[in-house]
């Protein structure tokens, strides 16, 4: 009898315990996780899904940290309704995560990007690293890679099923991160390499990420 008591107290105290775990558990992620990462839980997200946190004064775009807003804001979607264009380009690229030529502006889920390198990167599925289970696909996470395994590619923490389209995330990528290093010295350089621009302070316009020479160009113009 006694031996009995013993264990039904003891197996009530384990379910409570249990119960206690399970209540506590997202209170304990979410507290560990802050200092663990040395991060606040807006870049965490940023992290994976993109975006800009005010509070640390970064952003990530495809898990590329990015210390600019001028060049974040060159990378980020916009918000543009279908009744709104009267390009045809547009309208026919809009809903199928094309690209218009015309406008040079691609759509991803109905979004627009003024950036070809962040149009190639949104239109991989955003990855949390620590949530890849396979060791190669967790390795090419870093930079990039394609996995045989899992016949998957990626282009930082973007997931890519088509070779081709995986084949283009990497050139974005890789501007990405030189786009993201040239902010540090100059904003307007930076921009440029995601867009195509030019930047007026160095008088030098980019295209693929690469400064072109204008010079040839402008001795051929009267
Ligand atoms: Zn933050
Ligand atoms: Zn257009
Ligand atoms: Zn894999
Ligand atoms: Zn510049």
């Amino acid at each position: 009898m006694v031996s009995q008591n013993v264990r039904s107290v003891a197996s009530r105290g384990d379910s409570q315990k249990t119960m206690m775990r399970i209540l506590l558990a997202p209170a304990l992620i979410l507290a560990l996780a802050v200092p663990a990462l040395a991060d606040c839980k807006a870049c965490s997200v940023a992290k994976i899904d993109g975006g800009w946190c005010d509070g640390c004064g970064a952003g990530y775009v495809a898990g590329v940290k990015i210390g600019s807003k001028k060049l974040y804001d060159a990378l980020a979607a916009k918000e543009i309704k279908a009744d709104a264009m009267s390009c045809k380009g547009c309208k026919g690229a809009y809903d199928k995560n094309g690209q218009c030529g015309h406008c040079q502006v691609g759509f991803v889920d109905k979004q627009a990007y003024r950036s070809r390198v962040a149009y190639h990167l949104a239109l991989g599925q955003a990855k949390d690293p620590a949530k890849i289970k396979c060791d190669s696909c967790k390795l090419a996470a870093k930079s990039h890679g394609w996995c045989g395994g899992c016949q998957v590619g990626l282009a930082g923490n973007r997931a890519y099923k088509d070779k081709q389209e995986y084949e283009s995330a990497v050139k974005a990528h890789e501007i990405l991160v030189a786009a993201a290093k040239a902010a540090e010295k100059c904003e307007a350089c930076a921009v440029a390499m995601v867009t195509d621009g030019k930047c007026q302070a160095h008088d030098l316009k980019f295209a693929d990420g690469k400064p072109e020479t204008e010079k040839s160009k402008s001795k051929a113009q009267p």
